[in-house]
């Protein structure tokens, strides 16, 4: 049969990732991979998990085997909200500000479904988080990328486009700022205080929407907390993303979505007709693991062993990389990633192919370009291989880096 000539354009348009095409090769025997986004599986509660599940199954067949509500499980949210007054000092949230999602992907697949048009704009920022990037081109709206600096979004040029924008009078067309703030995906970096400041002031200026997709906050290693935009702005100017993927377990698959209460109602309209629930089964586990257990204590550990392997890549890198000359990473402060941009001319995505034979893997910066540029820049993370791997494995990049700046005549 032609199928081809079935699907929708959208159908049509579909295409697999870079990034699962390159990971393909991360399973090599030998091979070291920083390409990986996911957690170190050994971080995750799977004793308390288990026991807890088998409670809930038990004892509370009759809602966790259930259809249960799109918003989502009630329990869960008391302890959530419980959590977020507690760390962040957030108040006067109640269960109309919250709904739970299947993941944090969903929300975002929400989000365009809710506010994206094909005329639409969104700002986001380069790189770009290829998760929202898949979710928002579904829905064929324009991006106004902003380019990330070591402290979040050059503010200058976004106040620079958006005064662009408002000289087109297209500022109606532009539906929000989508922002990381902690420990970016891929970059890094964190937006500092001043420029969450700046980037609400603009928001408020032009009455847009900022949305806060944190995954990360929690998984601070090092430096000060900094207040969410959500805490900064007024109430109703931020949609919060969070999720439990990266401070729990991403197999739960619940991601939380809080905001005004209007809003949230549309985003329960929307999601009905996408799953009509989340599970309530995973729902009830996680509210029953956060009621029996310091989520904060739990994770102490787990950010422990990422800082320790970050450091051991920080080291790696003064080692092996600071004799290439313009070379520049990012110390993230939390998180899974470093972002490192070679020198301009470098093409990663090229290099990749040296890099398939040394046995090292790392995501060529192409793959979150918004508009699909060539890039001297490279996502690794550190989170899943051993510290003898990391230093291995940083060796064998240099020598890649070299090889091909050479070949370039580059270096
Ligand atoms: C991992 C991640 C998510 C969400 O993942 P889910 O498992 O769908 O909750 C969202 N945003 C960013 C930036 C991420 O890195």
């Amino acid at each position: 049969m032609n199928y081809k000539e079935k699907y929708s354009r959208l159908g049509k348009s579909l295409r697999s990732s870079l990034i699962r095409e390159l990971l393909k090769y991360a399973s090599i025997p030998n091979a070291i991979s920083f390409g990986g986004g996911v957690p170190d599986p050994e971080t995750f509660p799977r004793r308390e998990l288990s026991q807890i599940a088998a409670e809930v199954i038990e004892k509370e067949y009759a809602y966790v085997l259930q259809y249960s509500t799109t918003e989502g499980d009630p329990e869960l949210a008391k302890q959530m909200i419980n959590l977020l007054e507690r760390l962040y000092g957030f108040d006067n949230l109640n269960e109309d500000n919250i709904m739970f999602t299947t993941g944090s992907q969903q929300a975002l697949e929400l989000v365009g479904k809710i506010f994206l048009d094909e005329d639409s704009i969104a700002i986001v920022e380069d790189p770009f988080y290829l998760g929202a990037a898949s979710a928002f081109r579904m829905r064929n709206a324009k991006f106004i990328p902003i380019p990330l600096e070591d402290d979040g979004m050059n503010v200058d040029l976004l106040e620079k486009r958006l005064h662009e924008l408002d000289n087109k009078g297209l500022i109606p067309k532009v539906k929000f700022i989508y922002v990381i703030p902690n420990f970016h995906n891929p970059a890094g970096v964190t937006v500092s205080f001043e420029k969450r400041k700046k980037i609400i002031e603009l928001a408020e200026k032009y009455d847009l929407l900022i949305l806060e997709d944190d995954p990360y906050g929690l998984l601070r290693f090092e430096g000060e907390h900094i207040p969410s935009f959500f805490k900064l702005a007024e109430r109703g100017r931020v949609v919060l993303l969070n999720t439990f993927s990266k401070i729990l377990a991403p197999g739960l698959r619940i991601g939380a979505v809080l905001g005004d209460k209007e809003i949230i109602r549309k985003f329960v309209l929307a999601k009905q007709g996408t799953d009509l629930c989340s599970s309530a089964l995973t729902q009830r586990i996680a509210a029953r693991y956060l009621e029996r257990y310091d989520l904060v204590q739990q994770i102490a550990p787990t950010i422990k062993l990422y800082k320790s392997k970050k450091d051991v890549m920080m080291k790696a890198f003064d080692e092996y990389f600071s004799k290439i000359n313009g070379i520049k990473w990012i110390n993230p402060h939390g998180g899974l990633f470093t972002w490192v941009t070679l020198p301009e001319g470098f093409d990663t995505m090229e290099m990749f192919e040296i890099a398939k034979k040394k046995l090292v893997f790392y995501i060529p910066g192409q793959a979150f370009t918004p508009d699909d540029r060539v890039s001297p820049s490279m996502r690794m993370s550190f989170c899943l291989p051993s510290h003898e791997k990391i230093i291995e494995g940083v060796k064998r990049l240099s020598e890649v880096i070299v090889e091909y700046g050479k070949s370039k005549g580059l270096i």
